[in-house]
């Protein structure tokens, strides 16, 4: 098996892979490498035919700060992969090079775990912010510690939420734009009650309560769970999912492309803290029309 920097990959119990994010000095922020590696370890799960489950877990306080800001060339390194998708043009002008990564590393990657024939559950700790979401919606089970809360502050960043818009079948559309609207955060408890997340536990029961799931899912026929998951992603997709979170994509890109030409940067650096606005290099005085 691959070396894996950022991640590990462990087989915690029989029939049952946990991949953890390992990058707790940035809070599991997620950059170019980790998110690659994080796609090879799913399928490495995915094509062992003796695994049947696949927990999602992080190491340290925190699940996910979200997408590393702060990584540095992040077009330029997208030529270092084998891609998933086939649109390329990572290093193209304009709006593309964005586009292109984004489609790539963010709705491609989270539409393909979401897709992969076996049972996921994901276990989350502490924060969990906007592209942290990217990361446990996609799996089909969510079980948080008490302490877990959860955030999507992009519209604060003048952008329509984060690129893979589940948004709307993760909370319901009322809550959805409010959770948007406000750049809230929302407790494991509220997630709980409003049907994101399946069960709050202790922090130190987390990873036992995941297996213990893992395990009562293993006794089940692999085949049968294949098709379960494919029959209930296939009543959320007839709903139009799928052409949804395309629309907002194409939105998203839009916001990304505003941003650009009135504070030279792909968010509005307005709403993020002025010292990590300066860090980032924010045009924060707005540019003349
Ligand atoms: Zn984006």
């Amino acid at each position: 098996m691959k070396e894996f920097e950022t991640i590990l990959y462990e087989t915690p119990a029989q029939q049952v892979a946990r991949i953890v994010l390992n990058r707790p000095e940035t809070r599991n922020s997620q950059d170019t490498k980790l998110l690659y590696e994080l796609n090879d370890a799913f399928n490495v799960a995915a094509r062992d035919d003796n695994i049947k489950v696949i927990i999602l877990a992080a190491n340290g306080p925190h699940f996910s700060s979200g997408h590393d800001l702060r990584e540095q060339n992040p077009y330029q390194k997208m030529l270092d992969y084998d891609t998933v998708g086939t649109w390329c043009g990572f290093t193209c002008a304009g709006a593309e090079a964005q586009m292109a990564r984004e489609k790539e590393i963010y709705v491609g990657f989270c539409e393909r775990w979401r897709n992969i024939p076996k049972p996921t559950i994901a276990t989350v700790q502490g924060k969990c912010v906007a592209g942290g979401l990217m990361l446990i919606w996609p799996c089909d089970i969510i079980i948080a510690s008490e302490d877990a809360e959860f955030v999507d502050p992009t519209v604060s960043f003048g952008v329509d939420g984060v690129e893979f818009f589940a948004h709307p079948w993760e909370l319901g559309p009322r809550k959805a734009k409010e959770f948007l609207f406000t750049s809230d955060w929302i407790s494991a408890v509220e997630a709980h009650r409003i049907g994101m997340v399946n069960q709050v536990v202790p922090r130190e029961k987390l990873q036992e309560a995941a297996l213990a799931m893992a395990q009562k899912i293993t006794k089940k026929s692999l085949f049968a769970l294949k098709l379960t998951k494919e029959a209930v992603n296939a009543a959320e997709d007839a709903q139009g999912r799928v052409g949804a979170i395309q629309t907002s994509f194409a939105l998203h890109q839009l916001a990304h492309t505003h941003n650009l030409k009135v504070y030279g940067m792909l968010i509005d650096p307005t709403g993020l803290p002025p010292e990590t606005a300066k860090a980032l290099g924010a045009r924060i005085e707005k540019k003349q029309n």
